[in-house]
């Protein structure tokens, strides 16, 4: 099996163009022609972890944080980002991050954390907007059923828990084909009025290219009249962060003893609440100072996340909990989700979990 057949079937879960825009998600190094030998699942990639790959012999390295975030101007091994991307490319090992990706989906990073904590009715803290189309096409009335079938099938119309979601209204459209064309229905120089469908349908923005493909292809007109729009709607799919509610509310003291023992750490970091329950609880695994203000919003009494700085703290104002667990604590279970994906789409392929420890914060 070449590396490409892992990507793309990485790609089918979590599409990148899910991932934020500062992000560098995807194929980082190496040659996705090459016959994958092994992957090797990780959080982070060090040369530890390359070296770790070698030895298990994986030529492929699936990690959740980008090794490479900048451009690199030199690959030298003067840091740790260069010595470990030399290491990879010398011993033709590649490296795919997700990441943000991962991140995005709903049932990712966030919503395994959730999990843990036991949350119920978990929904998207923080609906990704700007990723989804609008498309209207007319199409001839009886080839309405053919071009919606094709439209669908290439993941237009999914929305939710609801696909084969679309609308449509019958017209009468008009054209007048010029000389230089060969019109499906009617003839050069005259203009043609018929009955005709006007479609609708959302498009999610990782669908986009095979829809318009889709269309094109099935609709019956030599030149296919469409419209695509891109549209503000939140994507109730896609996101980062999550929200649920606690089984029963939790004393405060029990709440912080339940997030330490569910997230098996020894420390965390909380701000002063004057609350006295804790009941509804947003988590964000990783950096989330970013999702404060969305957890108020949506009514949380807790927000579970990490690096938090000394004036996030204040901005709890007494009456949101903000508990910084740890980065690298927040997200543990990312090899897991990955792990899980890949064996049930692949399940006789060897993917191997790395047992490095890659957290860089130790505590004393
Ligand atoms: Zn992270």
């Amino acid at each position: 099996m070449k590396i490409e057949h892992i990507i793309q079937t990485l790609e089918e879960w979590t599409p990148l163009s899910y991932a934020e825009d500062f992000d560098n998600v995807g194929l980082l190094v190496g040659d996705k022609n090459r016959i994958c030998s092994g992957a090797l699942i990780t959080h982070d990639v060090t040369v530890a972890v390359v070296e770790e790959a070698i030895a298990s012999n994986c030529n492929l390295i699936i990690c959740f944080h980008p090794i490479i975030f900048k451009g690199l101007t030199s690959i030298t091994g003067k840091n740790y980002v260069e010595k470990t991307v030399l290491k990879a490319i010398e011993n033709k090992i590649a490296i795919y991050a997700l990441h943000t990706a991962l991140d995005n989906h709903k049932k990712g990073i966030s919503y395994r954390l959730g999990e843990l904590l036991d949350l119920q009715q978990q929904y998207i803290l923080i609906p990704q907007k700007n990723s989804l189309f609008h498309l209207t096409t007319y199409v001839p009335l009886n080839e309405k059923e053919n071009v919606l079938a094709a439209l669908h099938e290439a993941g237009a119309g999914s929305i939710g828990d609801y696909s084969q979601c679309s609308f449509y209204i019958h017209g009468e459209g008009q054209f007048l084909p010029n000389e230089e064309s060969t019109p499906a229905i009617g003839d050069q120089n005259i203009l043609t009025k018929l009955k005709e469908t006007q479609l609708s349908v959302i498009v999610p923005k990782h669908t986009k290219n095979k829809v318009l493909k889709a269309l094109i292809n099935t609709h019956p007109y030599e030149t296919v009249a469409y419209e695509l729009v891109a549209i503000e709607n939140q994507h109730p799919d896609v996101g980062l962060g999550s929200i649920g509610q606690l089984k029963k509310p939790l004393p405060l003291n029990d709440f912080l003893i339940h997030v330490k023992q569910a997230l098996s750490v020894a420390y965390i970091r909380h701000s002063e609440t004057h609350l006295k329950e804790i009941k509804t609880v947003a988590v964000l695994g990783g950096s989330g100072s970013f999702s404060i203000d969305a957890a108020k919003a949506q009514g949380a009494d807790a927000l579970i996340t990490a690096d938090l700085k000394y004036h996030d703290f204040f901005r709890g104002e007494n009456t949101l909990l903000l508990v910084d667990a740890g980065h690298y604590e927040t997200e543990q279970f990312t090899k897991r989700i990955i792990l899980e994906y890949l064996t049930k789409k692949i399940p006789n392929f060897a993917f191997t979990l790395s047992e490095v420890n890659t957290n860089p914060v130790k505590y004393f």
